[in-house]
């Protein structure tokens, strides 16, 4: 885009019909087209210089704000879904964990799951990357416009517990991705586990949920201190869900490893003692 030229901002067409340049963004931003506003001048140049029709210069003037409010909106639902990091399909290294399918994941990449309210549980061991393929699901989810939302069960089982939870349930509620990220690293009091169990129900074919946890579907009855809510909650999260059982190597040790190991190059050229 051309960076606007203030001198050419102020300039009259000539029979006096055309309004001021900053009439012109005043009206822009009354009006709420704020992208626009803030590159109108150089629009216009560019479209003076070009000779652009009408109709070029509308449907760029319309692309320039559709685009910010796309970028705006975006941003939005980024900020609400309490992301801890960005994460992508992309640097996820499937070679290191053979067992998983890298074609259910690109599968799911492409969000039907979010449309059908099908859950994802990822489980495994510490380290194979089930935080890491949450919030690349949910990550792309963002960018293609639905609403999100991150929490750990310890995040949400501290809100489980507070007075104003009637309140905070619809934002557990509405996003069409919720992500319950480490399952299994708390144990549930009897109320939480009945709030949760609730969660789960109300979102039950409404709204996705993608699950990480270490624990077997077995252990889940001691995690909630009541076999039978367990079970029938468990039936609910699994009845349209795909599971994806990570049980490879941790990635972290990979790092520790290789950091640990001095490179074979150094090795060889280090002067001997
Ligand atoms: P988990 O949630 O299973 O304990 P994480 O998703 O937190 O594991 O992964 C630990 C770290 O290793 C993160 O920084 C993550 O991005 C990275 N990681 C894990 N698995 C992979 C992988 N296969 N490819 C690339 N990075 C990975
Ligand atoms: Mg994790």
């Amino acid at each position: 885009m051309t960076v606007p030229r203030p001198s050419a901002l102020g300039e009259r067409s000539g029979s006096g019909s055309a309004s001021t340049g900053s009439e012109l963004v005043d009206h822009l931003k009354g009006l709420g087209l704020t992208s626009l506003a803030k590159v109108v001048p150089g629009v216009l140049d560019t479209a003076r210089q070009q000779q652009w029709s009408y109709e070029a210069f509308l449907e760029q003037a319309l692309g320039v704000e559709r685009q910010g409010r796309a970028v705006r909106a975006h941003e939005r639902r980024v900020r609400a879904a309490h992301l801890p990091t960005a994460k992508s399909l992309e640097s996820f290294d499937f070679s290191y964990q053979p067992a998983l399918s890298e074609r259910l994941c690109r599968e799911l990449a492409g969000l039907s799951f979010v449309a059908t309210a099908t859950n994802i549980v990822l489980l495994g061991p510490p380290g194979v990357g089930k935080t890491h393929l949450a919030l690349a699901f949910l990550g792309t989810a963002l960018e293609s416009g639905y609403s999100g939302r991150f929490t750990t069960l310890r995040q949400l089982a501290d809100e489980l517990e507070t007075v104003t939870w009637r309140q905070q349930r619809r934002r557990y509620l509405t996003p069409r991705v919720l992500v319950i990220d480490e399952v299994g690293y708390v144990r549930l009091t009897a109320s939480q586990a009945q709030q949760l169990f609730d969660l789960v129900t109300a979102r039950y074919e409404q709204g996705a949920i993608i699950l990480t946890s270490n624990r077997s579907f077995a252990e889940w009855g001691t995690l909630l201190g009541d076999e039978v809510l367990a079970t029938a909650l468990l039936d609910r999260l699994l009845h349209h869900a795909e599971v994806l059982a990570i049980d490879g190597r941790s990635y972290r040790m990979k790092n520790r490893l290789s950091a640990s190991l001095p490179p074979m190059a150094t090795a060889a050229t280090a002067p001997t003692p």
